[in-house]
């Protein structure tokens, strides 16, 4: 049995989220493990960059309300205590809604590359993209 540490929370890199986005590594197991889950906290209007997961991704809002949006789709509403599912390689982002914190867990598998890419990360969520729908 391992009890590690209490986790420490790294900010969100400028080229990849926008706003503040503050992420704690709780699971990163080992081989022949490929468990990811980092738990995600958004200030108001902050979000992610459009990317995709190579093994998809399983988000658990915690806290808040959570914006979403799928390449081609409405953004949508999704409160605490929901769970979101983005399937490999579905173009995507998360964040915050622009009036309320928002934290979630998310759940992903490694791809068993040491390159990092199990996530691909495309341009910044706008301004004019980023809201609540219409
Ligand atoms: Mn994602």
């Amino acid at each position: 049995m391992d009890i590690f540490p209490k986790t420490i929370s790294t900010k969100g890199p400028a080229e990849l989220f926008t706003g503040d986005v503050y992420f704690d590594v709780i699971a990163k197991g080992e081989d022949p493990s490929q468990l990811r889950v980092n738990i995600v906290r958004f200030a108001p209007c902050s979000r992610t960059a459009w990317h995709t997961h190579a093994a998809g991704q399983t988000l658990h809002v915690t806290d808040g309300v959570c914006l979403v949006q799928a390449r081609g789709g409405e953004v949508k509403v999704v409160q605490q205590g929901q769970t979101i599912y983005t399937p490999p390689g579905e173009w995507h982002w998360h964040g915050a809604a622009p009036d309320h914190f928002m934290s979630h867990l998310a759940m992903w598998e490694t791809t068993g590359v040491a390159d990092g890419s199990e996530t691909t990360w495309g341009e910044l969520v706008s301004d004019e993209e980023y809201g609540y729908p219409e």
